[in-house]
C-alpha cells in the first residue's frame, strides 16, 4: 500500500498558489484589493509583457509597519479577521491571508511600504516565497507591490497562459471592474509604458459617477441611452446602467456584475437580466454595469477560491427582484410613437415585436451607425469590439 507522507512546504505553497494565481490578472486583482482594503484613494498600476514580466501596484493607502512586512507574505497572515465569526461580517475584499503568500511563492516579489510617510519606508524582496533581502528606502506614502517573473519556478503553469493579447485583456478587465466598483478612487493603468486608463476620482451622486466610468469603459456607442435602474426591497438593493433595448450589443462582453462591490459571476443575476428583456432582445446582449447590495450573511462568496462565483441564500427572491426592477425600468423607457409603413423604419433586429400601422413602443436606432470610430488604444479590448459592433 502507498505510504502516507506529509507534503513539503515547497509543494504545499505551489498547490495553494495554483488555486489563487491562475494568471497575471488574478495577481493584479488581489493587489488592487489589498490597496482598496488599505484605504487607498489613488492606485497606479503598471504592467509589462502582459503581466508575465511585471505587475506593479502603487497605492497611497495606510501602508504596513516594518514588522508586518515579512508577515504579509506568510500563509494565513491577515490583519482583517481573527475569529471564524468575523467571516460573516466581512467588509474588506481580502480575509484569507492567502494572496500575498500564494503570489510570492510563484514569483519574485518586492514590497515597499510605509505606515508613516514622514519616516523612511521599508522593503522586502522575496523569491519563490523566501525573503532574500530587506531594508530601508526613502519615504513613500502607502505601498508599492511589485511582482516580477510570474511562474518563474513553475514553468508548467506559464504554459497554461493564453496569448499576451488575451492576458492583457484580462488585466484591463480587472482594472475596469475595480474602477466601476470604486468611483471615488483614481486609477491609472499603464501597459508597456502606454497609458490605457486614467480614471480620476469622479464627482456627483452614485449614478453620475458610475455613468462617467461606464462611458470611459464602454465607449460612446455602447453607453448611449443607457437606462438607470435603482430599486430596493427589504433584503436587496439593485442599481445599474443597462442598455436600452434599441442599443444592444453583438456580444455579452460588456457586462459588469457586482455584489457588494465585488465583481462576481452569478447565473441567477444574469438570467434575471436576460429574462427582463424577454422578446425585446433578439439574439443580442445588453451592456450593463450592475450592482447588487445585500447584507453579507445573505450570500456566500466563500464557495470559489478566487471569490468570484457567489450563491445567494434566496436565489429565487433575488432573481424575481432583479428581473422585475429591470423590466419596469425598460417599460418606462419605451416611448410610444406612430410607426410608418415604410420598411426602412423597421428596427434592425427584434423585428418580431414590430407590427405595421399600430402605436407600438419603439427605441432609438440600433448602435453602430456612428461613422466616427472612437480613438481606442491598441491594447484595449474595446478597440476590436467597437469595430465589430459598428460593422453589424
Ligand atoms: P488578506 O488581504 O486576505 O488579508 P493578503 O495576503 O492579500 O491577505 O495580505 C496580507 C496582509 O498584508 C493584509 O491583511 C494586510 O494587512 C497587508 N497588506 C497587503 N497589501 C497591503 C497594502 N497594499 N497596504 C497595506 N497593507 C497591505
Ligand atoms: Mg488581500
Amino acid at each position: 500500500m502507498a505510504e502516507i507522507k506529509i507534503l513539503k512546504e515547497e509543494v504545499v505553497k505551489k498547490i495553494a498558489a495554483g488555486e489563487v494565481v491562475e494568471r497575471p490578472a488574478s495577481v493584479l486583482k488581489e493587489l488592487i484589493e489589498n490597496s482598496l482594503d488599505a484605504g487607498a484613494t489613488k492606485i497606479e498600476i503598471e504592467v509589462e509583457k502582459a503581466g508575465r514580466r511585471l505587475i506593479r501596484v502603487y497605492d497611497n493607502g495606510s501602508g504596513m509597519q516594518f514588522k508586518d512586512l515579512p508577515l504579509s507574505i506568510k500563509r494565513h497572515s491577515t490583519s482583517k479577521i481573527s475569529v471564524f465569526e468575523d467571516l460573516e461580517r466581512i467588509k474588506t475584499f481580502g480575509f484569507r491571508g492567502e494572496a500575498l503568500y500564494s503570489i510570492s511563492s510563484v514569483s519574485k516579489i518586492r514590497i515597499v511600504s510605509s505606515a508613516n510617510e514622514n519616516e523612511p519606508a521599508h522593503y522586502i524582496k522575496g523569491e519563490g516565497g523566501k525573503i532574500i533581502e530587506s531594508g530601508k528606502t526613502p519615504p513613500i506614502k502607502g505601498t508599492i507591490t511589485e511582482v516580477r517573473d510570474l511562474f518563474f519556478n513553475t514553468p508548467a503553469r506559464s504554459k497554461f497562459l493564453k496569448s499576451d493579447q488575451s492576458e492583457r485583456a484580462h488585466l484591463i478587465r480587472c482594472v475596469e471592474d475595480a474602477a466601476c466598483a470604486n468611483t471615488d478612487i483614481s486609477f491609472l493603468l499603464k501597459i508597456d509604458g502606454v497609458e490605457i486608463y486614467d480614471f480620476r476620482a469622479a464627482r456627483g451622486d452614485f449614478s453620475q459617477k458610475l455613468l462617467e466610468r461606464a462611458k470611459a469603459i464602454l465607449g460612446k456607442n455602447i453607453s448611449r441611452d443607457m437606462i438607470f435602474v435603482s430599486e430596493e426591497n427589504k433584503d436587496v438593493k439593485v442599481r445599474c446602467f443597462i442598455s436600452s433595448p434599441g442599443n444592444l450589443c453583438a456580444t455579452a462582453m460588456n457586462q459588469y456584475y457586482f455584489v457588494n462591490r465585488r465583481p462576481v459571476h452569478s447565473k441567477t443575476i444574469r438570467q434575471a437580466v436576460y429574462s427582463a428583456y424577454e422578446r425585446l432582445r433578439g439574439n443580442r446582449h445588453p451592456a450593463l454595469v450592475l450592482f447588487v447590495e445585500t447584507e453579507p450573511e445573505n450570500f456566500d462568496v466563500n464557495i470559489h477560491p478566487q471569490k468570484k462565483e457567489i450563491k445567494f441564500l434566496d436565489e429565487t427572491g433575488v432573481f424575481r427582484f432583479i428581473k422585475s426592477s429591470i423590466a419596469r425600468a425598460i417599460e418606462k423607457n419605451l416611448r410610444p410613437v406612430k410607426i410608418l409603413e415604410t420598411p426602412e423604419n423597421a428596427p434592425e433586429e427584434g423585428g418580431h415585436f414590430f407590427s405595421k400601422d399600430k402605436i407600438l413602443p419603439t427605441f432609438p436606432p440600433p448602435a453602430g451607425h456612428s461613422s466616427v470610430m472612437e480613438q481606442v488604444s491598441l491594447f484595449s479590448p474595446r478597440a476590436s469590439q467597437e469595430r465589430s459592433d459598428s460593422s453589424k
